[in-house]
């Protein structure tokens, strides 16, 4: 059977003491508390200064595993700002966010730019996180299934089979992002199945079958065990839910 996840993306918030306080609170809580049999792989992805503190605090072997939100295409070099996956794994990540939407949208990043960075977060040992998703205006067209397939099409699957073992996708359709208006689970279903169907057309049965396909927009301690019940539907990334301690274990005790 396939992995589940949950992965928290704090996106830009919380300031040392309070992702400190998050992460004790988490970690205390995972360890208290029944996970169910199916219990998920949980991913962690503060912003970058924060990214040391909480791995250790994680701790070494842990069930909770680091990662980043971003990281650049090149491995090292003249550029100001920015974060290598090589360096992003020396201080402890496994994964890295690629393809948000909020990194679509403000910071530009195209398919030709996102296959570069899979290719460097990957060539670092970094396991990738690929989001893709459609807007209001494209679900309205109509054109979500054509979007979601170009998406995929031209910013993943340029990748080897060996390459893409690695991945896990993530479905964020943009208009449930931090509104409160979570997808249908027939909706977020619909979806993670012709994406699983578009990995076999490219690739093949098993990597379809192989691969985790997690649900983000809205995913809270509510409607997650909902989400997650759906037959593609592999877990969640999880934004707003993710910064409350005790909303976040709930979401990991979905399953
Ligand atoms: P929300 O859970 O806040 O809607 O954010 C989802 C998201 O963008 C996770 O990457």
């Amino acid at each position: 059977m396939r992995q589940k996840f949950v992965a928290g993306n704090w996106k830009m918030n919380l300031t040392l003491p309070e992702a400190q306080a998050l992460t004790s609170e988490i970690v205390q809580m995972l360890h208290d508390e029944q996970l169910g049999a199916d219990k998920p792989q949980v991913v962690i992805c503060p912003s970058f200064p924060l990214l040391s503190i909480v791995g250790r605090l994680l701790g070494e072997g842990g069930n909770v595993a680091l990662g980043a939100q971003n990281c650049h295409q090149k491995e090292s070099g003249a550029y100001t700002g920015e974060v290598s996956a090589k360096l992003l794994q020396s201080v402890g990540c496994q994964y890295v966010i690629l393809g948000h939407s909020e990194r679509r949208q403000y910071f530009h990043e195209d398919d030709e730019l996102l296959s570069q960075k899979l290719k460097a977060a990957l060539g670092a040992g970094l396991r990738p996180i690929f989001c893709v998703g459609e807007s209001l205006e494209t679900r309205e067209a109509e054109d979500t299934f054509d979007f979601i397939a170009k998406q995929l099409k031209d910013g993943l699957f340029h990748l080897s089979n060996e390459e893409f073992d690695k991945v896990v996708i993530a479905y964020e359709p943009i208009w449930a992002i931090g509104t409160g208006k979570t997808a249908t689970t027939q909706q977020a279903q619909e979806v993670h199945a012709f994406i699983r169907e578009q990995i076999a057309g490219a690739y093949d049965a098993e990597a379809a079958n192989n691969t985790a396909i997690l649900y983000g927009g809205s995913c809270n301690a509510q409607n997650a065990r909902e989400l997650f019940s759906q037959p593609d539907v592999d877990g969640g990334l999880i934004g707003g839910a993710s910064l409350k301690s005790r909303d976040f274990v709930t979401i990991v005790q979905s399953f």
